[in-house]
């Protein structure tokens, strides 16, 4: 029997969902991907290194979460403030998820602006968004919009994307 996903518990699905990268989809060797030192290398085993040899990890259930939010048809994007967001979107492509975003937000600076162009490019309103960041001063910020902020702080995890669902669903 297959297992029920967290998905489908929730009862208000959110209007759209907004991942962060660094720390929260993924840990450049405990690093900021623009600290790291590019290029980067697929590795024979598939996964992927800088130029210093430092392992990049996309965190084990980032992909679950993806599909789950996919198949209940949630609009997904990014919203970083990295200060290389060619070498952001590299990394995204290098692991096959860049296309899974549909809205990609990804260059320094508050995260306030970020959220703002989500809004006028989607017409969804604060209220419906739902975030995921490992970063305390994203949280408030982005909270004080009214979006509803999660904070990550070991990765993203299917267990945290279950408690968000159900937390947004009381919550509109
Ligand atoms: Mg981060």
């Amino acid at each position: 029997m297959p297992t029920a996903s967290p998905v489908w518990n929730f009862m208000v699905p959110p209007g759209l969902v907004v991942f962060d990268l660094d720390f929260t989809l993924w840990d450049c060797g405990g690093l900021w991907i623009d600290c790291t030192s590019h290029p980067f290398i697929q590795t024979a085993d598939g996964g992927v290194s800088d130029s210093s040899g430092r392992r990049f990890r996309l965190y084990e259930e980032a992909e679950e979460i993806l599909d789950q939010l996919e198949s209940a048809e949630v609009s997904l994007a990014l919203a970083s403030r990295t200060e290389r967001p060619d070498w952001a979107v590299e990394l995204l492509n290098l692991w096959g998820l860049e296309e899974r975003f549909l809205y990609h937000e990804i260059y320094p600076g508050s995260k306030v602006t970020h959220f703002e162009s989500l809004r006028d490019r989607t017409g969804i309103h604060f209220r419906e968004m739902l975030f995921f960041d490992d970063e305390e001063r994203n949280i408030t910020e982005v909270g004080r919009l009214g979006v509803h902020c999660h904070h990550v702080k070991n990765g993203v995890s299917l267990s945290l994307l279950e408690a968000a669902l159900k937390s947004f669903s009381k919550k509109v």
